[in-house]
């Protein structure tokens, strides 16, 4: 039977990322002999538009019933003056909140061919590939908070963190099981020597990790994290953490890559997956035909690895993607000279190429 992909274009660069990434996706299904169906639904500030909401029902339950979820972008200046509950970036948290994603994960990998695009040394970043497994839906980011309260005589504000043992075992089997299929090496990314949160987080990681005797685990602060992703991130395979750690981490790790048009995310569901680039609907570039579209083609091809098992095909849409670059194809937002100057297109032609 068909595998059914609701692709969600959304604002500004979001259609021609999404169009370039869908043709990427055919060309390596006919190739695998997948059968793929899809399915456009609005979302965003183009749904608000049409619909008055950034996240129509039938797009959430589009959602629901699909294998995976392929999305662009959301947002954009034009929607600045929309009532807060009906902006277009509400399109992805009703979509986290409605399709369960409880994990968000962002790969980190730099081609030998773009070393020299990282705010690093080239000698320290080749050979990077690493992915930040983070907590989405707990931690201090849901917890009870005030945001205003007399205390001493003065004021105050606070956030409480909370992790239950099911949501941290949860989080900790999805990095093992995705350190199986890499190089067999879990961080756990915690600050147990001052938040209880934290010494839970620690003691159930090491509970979880009695069932993979086949992945290393290790533990260490987020500080000392932070510090060895700018001085050895080589080091690292999966990292895992929490909601606020993971947020700032995995931030600090994109830069590594050298550009954001680059960087690919999947968001892990209780249903049905999503996958979308990390950046966000470029509205200064949007219509121009210019967007790079790399960060939108390996979502795809991680919506082929981790929602439909097609990890032959995955592998060769993110082996393509390498070999457009070593062929010096760069879009603007990597352009040096002495390259050949892509727009989407040609950087998308230049992929298809490959597969
Ligand atoms: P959001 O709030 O949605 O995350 P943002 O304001 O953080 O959006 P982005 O839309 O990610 O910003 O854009 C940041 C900068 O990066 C812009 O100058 C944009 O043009 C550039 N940029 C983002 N994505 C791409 C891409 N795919 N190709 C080229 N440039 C991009
Ligand atoms: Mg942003």
């Amino acid at each position: 039977m068909a595998k059914k992909i609701v692709v969600i274009p959304g604002d500004g660069i979001g259609k021609e990322i999404t169009d370039s990434a869908v043709e990427v996706l055919k060309k390596a299904a006919e190739k695998y002999s997948l059968e793929l169906e899809y399915e456009y639904k609005d979302a965003g500030g183009t749904a608000y538009d049409k619909f008055g909401t950034p996240l129509p029902e039938d797009t959430l339950e589009a959602c629901k019933a699909a294998d995976g979820v392929l999305f662009g972008a959301v947002g954009g200046d034009k929607w600045d003056n929309v009532e807060p509950s009906l902006r277009p970036e509400k399109a992805i948290l009703g979509l986290r909140k409605g399709l369960g994603l409880y994990a968000n994960l962002r790969p980190v990998k730099v081609a030998d061919s773009l070393t020299e695009y990282s705010p690093l040394k080239p000698e320290l970043v080749k050979g990077v590939d690493l992915v930040i497994v983070r907590e989405l839906v707990g931690g201090i980011y849901f917890g009870d908070k005030c945001e205003s309260e007399e205390f001493n005589g003065t004021e105050r504000a606070w956030d409480l963190e909370n992790y239950s043992i099911p949501e941290v075992e949860r989080i900790a089997k999805l990095a093992f099981e995705t350190a199986r299929l890499r190089r067999g090496k879990v961080t756990s990314v915690d600050k147990a020597n001052v938040l209880a949160t934290s010494r839970l987080w620690r003691r159930t990681v090491a509970e979880v990790a009695k069932d993979y005797d086949d992945v290393e685990l290790n533990n260490l602060y987020v500080d000392n994290t932070a510090m060895q992703l700018a001085v050895r991130p080589t080091q690292f395979d999966v990292i895992v953490t929490g909601n606020l750690f993971g947020d700032i981490l995995s931030d600090e790790a994109a830069v590594i890559g050298g550009s954001i048009g680059m960087m690919p995310s999947a968001s892990i569901g209780e249903c049905t997956s999503l996958y979308e680039p990390i950046h966000g609907s470029a509205p200064d570039i949007a219509g121009k035909g210019i967007a790079n579209p790399i960060g939108t083609i390996l979502s795809a091809a991680m919506l082929l690895r981790y929602s439909l098992q097609e990890e032959a095909a995955a592998k060769a849409i993110e082996d393509a993607v390498d070999a457009a670059l070593a062929e010096g194809w760069r879009t603007a937002d990597l352009w040096h000279e002495g390259f050949k100057k892509a727009n989407t297109e040609d950087m998308t032609r230049a992929v298809l190429a490959h597969i």
